[in-house]
């Protein structure tokens, strides 16, 4: 077989190998996609974002996932926030912002 030929089979197989991934990866990102509650990101952006673990979780993502979905119940935990600065604006926003449900997310300072 000439050594072309056989460069073109390689190159046909591998594009079709990448022509299936790609609209595997598509299809995986169109129907598995998480949206995540953008209450979440709000909460983290009023944390003092040091990620420093100290509230015992990974970091600020974490402990505001956390908050939001209700499994964190004291602000306080986040040892570096300041009530004025950190909790009360939290407390603020959540107050502002409820559940689908209507309820108000149940945490305390
Ligand atoms: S203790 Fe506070 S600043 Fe540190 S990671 Fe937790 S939420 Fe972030």
């Amino acid at each position: 077989m000439d050594i072309l030929f056989q460069i073109l089979i390689v190159a046909a197989i591998l594009g079709a190998i990448g022509i299936v991934l790609g609209v595997i990866l598509s299809l995986a990102n169109k129907y598995l996609i998480v949206i995540e509650d953008p209450r979440i990101n709000d909460v983290e952006k009023l944390l003092p974002n040091y990620n420093c673990g100290a509230c015992g979780t990974p970091g600020c993502h974490a402990f505001a996932e956390g908050i939001v979905n209700g499994e964190v119940k004291k602000l306080s935990r986040c040892k570096p926030g300041k009530p004025d600065k950190n909790y009360n604006p939290i407390l603020e926003y959540l107050k502002d912002h409820p559940n689908n449900d209507g309820s108000i997310v149940d945490v305390k300072i």
